[in-house]
């Protein structure tokens, strides 16, 4: 069938030495940015996603219709589905899975609980029994996330601090994929590597999101609302631009070893890895809006209002020192010059969206 050829042909490398990965979530914003890096730099590269509903899927779409100009081909379904994994793995020697399709957003638990279990947590054992299936097994580089440090109040986080206080059920599934983590390389001996994400944001970025949706509240004229924690402490975020966290990504696959197998007996430990991948400047929210008027030269509306419980933390702060040490990661953009790139793709997008030019499909990347 047609969709064979295309994964096959996608899945070759340009450069003999490339790698051959599959990339779970890669119609989502970071899943497309790390696609589109490793096939331009000569890997071979197969996407998966199921184009759910949870933000604009004509969003997602557009993602994906730029990869295909990328020459890199998105299968179209969910990481749940058993037989179709199989059938992937079996056309293609993966040597990596990029690990990026889930349920993420805090907020949305609380009315859709299910779908983080669904992708989170039995999506992700599903990836890695097809992972432990197959010989030789692929190194697993997979999306956890800061939150996993919940209401832990010492900064910046390290690895080695407790993350036994997740406070949204999107923490606790990511927390609980690192345990799973543990036991596949534990018992299998698959090579799993977890980043742990600090808020990413950036051009294709994610609606939900609040720099996103400020810039778009703004433009409109509408009053966005700005949390401030407990004792009016402004609610900060380590903000880490994408370009940074695709180079983490890629620095993550190319220190992978390979999977030991066989439960690990055969050549001792296979790798079992967390980093952090944040920007290690936490901003204060008001001074990302306050960058957003300046770049959208509009004065916008605010209520400033206490936080709710509702999953979200006041406060991040990476520790990056054990990412720049093993992974070579080292974050070049501020939270100024970022936004400046995000606001440019975003006024781009929406214009040609609104316009309908050229089925409304932007050129560049
Ligand atoms: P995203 O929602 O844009 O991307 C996730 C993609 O996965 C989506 O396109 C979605 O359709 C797909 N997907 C979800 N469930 C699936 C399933 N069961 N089967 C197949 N596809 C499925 O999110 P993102 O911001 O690109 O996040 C990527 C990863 O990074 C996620 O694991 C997320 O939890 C993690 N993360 C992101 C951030 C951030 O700030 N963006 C921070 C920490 C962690």
């Amino acid at each position: 069938p047609q969709w064979q050829t295309s994964v096959i042909r996608s899945s070759t490398p340009s450069n003999p030495k490339g790698l051959r990965v599959l990339v779970t979530g890669a119609a989502g914003f970071v899943g497309s940015h790390v696609s589109v890096a490793l096939k331009r730099r000569g890997d071979g590269v197969v996407g998966i996603d199921n184009f759910n509903r949870y933000y604009d899927p004509s969003l997602k779409r557009s993602r994906a219709d730029l990869l295909s100009r990328e020459g890199v081909f998105v299968v179209e379904g969910d990481i749940n589905d058993s037989s179709l994994l199989k059938s992937l793995f079996k056309l293609v020697k993966f040597t990596h899975v990029m690990h990026l399709a889930a349920q993420a957003g805090v907020r949305y638990a609380m009315k859709n609980p299910s779908t983080y279990i669904h992708s989170n947590i039995a999506g992700f054992v599903n990836l890695l029994e097809a992972c432990k299936s197959v010989n030789p097994q692929p190194a697993i580089v997979w999306a956890s996330s800061s939150s996993v440090y919940g209401l832990n109040s010492k900064v910046p986080f390290s690895e080695k601090d407790r993350t036994d206080q997740p406070a949204s059920l999107y923490a606790a599934t990511k927390k609980a994929g690192e345990e799973i983590a543990h036991t596949y390389n534990h018992i299998y001996g698959l090579s799993i590597t977890g980043l742990r994400f600090f808020t990413v944001y950036g051009p294709w970025g994610r609606p939900d999101m609040a720099y996103f949706f400020f810039t778009k509240d703004i433009l409109k004229g509408k009053q966005i609302q700005i949390f401030e924690g407990a004792e009016h402490r402004s609610v900060a975020r380590d903000f880490t631009y994408i370009d940074d966290i695709v180079k983490g990504c890629l620095g993550a696959l190319d220190t992978a070893e390979k999977s030991t197998g066989n439960g690990g007996k055969k050549s001792g430990p296979a790798q079992l890895r967390v980093y952090n991948l944040g920007n290690t400047s936490p901003v204060p929210v008001g001074k990302l809006v306050s960058i957003l008027e300046k770049l959208l030269k509009i004065h916008a509306k605010k209520k400033v209002m206490p936080m709710p419980r509702n999953g979200d933390v006041p406060f991040t702060h990476a520790d990056i020192s054990l990412a720049k040490k093993e992974i070579g990661y080292k974050p070049a953009t501020d939270l100024e010059k970022g936004l400046n790139k995000f606001v440019t793709w975003y006024l781009d997008y929406y214009s040609t969206q609104s316009a309908k030019k050229d089925s409304s499909k932007p050129s560049a990347w």
